[in-house]
């Protein structure tokens, strides 16, 4: 996971300068481009992952999004500064992997970008928290919480693991009942809060104070267990 070269397209400096230095805190290797133009020049360098800002002076962030995706599969997380603009990301499939809505954590950022390396990585099937504490192994679809193993039902699972899988990322209820939806269809509205409830019965050490799965009041939910280093 060390060394990992990373290439931030940001044409804000001082937002590219912040996440160039959580990065490279993170011992990854960061190149900066200001401007579309600069970041398919230094795109052929090859990377392991771009940060794209969608708007840039030069050029659009989708037209280089797939400029890129013609010739690679590097994963990509967009940069968006409003919720429109998040809306154009889901809405048209432009080929990025992810996506951070402005203004981000830093941390957040970088938890992302594990998160997304980690995933394109391949036949690795598990991730695990906060000091090996929670495990979630997707291969076998087994979560195991300080090495016991714990039963899920699938839709629980599958709640578990889809949100696991953005850490800091909030969901709403709708959106978690559109990622179960297909998978268990008591899926529904309020029963997300049911699951919930459940799945923090099993994984959390006092449900009262949840360290993996927080509520944002007034929204939804978001995990925010810390992925171990591999
Ligand atoms: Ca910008």
């Amino acid at each position: 996971m060390k060394g990992r070269k990373v290439l931030v397209v940001e044409d804000e400096q001082k937002i590219a300068e912040i996440v160039k230095a959580y990065l490279e805190k993170e011992q990854y290797q960061v190149v900066l481009a200001k401007t579309g133009d600069e970041a398919l020049t230094a795109f052929k360098q090859g990377f392991d992952l771009i940060i794209l800002d969608l708007m840039l002076p030069d050029m659009e962030g989708e037209d280089i999004c797939q400029t890129i995706r013609n010739d690679s599969d590097v994963p990509i997380i967009m940069l968006t500064a409003k919720s429109e603009e998040e809306d154009r990301i889901k809405g048209l499939g432009i080929g990025a992997d992810d996506y951070v809505v402005k203004p981000f954590s830093p941390r957040e950022l970088v938890a992302r970008v594990k998160a997304l390396l980690r995933r394109v990585k391949g036949p690795k099937e598990f991730v695990s928290f906060n000091k090996k504490d929670l495990i979630i192994d997707s291969a076998r679809f087994e979560v195991t919480k300080k090495g016991e193993t714990v039963v899920l039902t699938p839709t629980e699972f599958k709640l578990l693991q889809c949100i696991a899988d953005h850490p800091g990322q909030v969901y709403t209820r709708l959106q978690l009942v559109n990622i179960i939806l297909g998978y268990d269809f008591e899926g529904y509205d309020r029963t997300i809060d049911a699951h919930i409830k459940n799945i923090r019965h099993k994984i959390e050490d006092d449900q009262k104070s949840p360290v993996y799965l927080k509520t944002v009041y007034g929204v939804g939910y978001k995990f925010v267990g810390i992925p171990d280093e591999d």
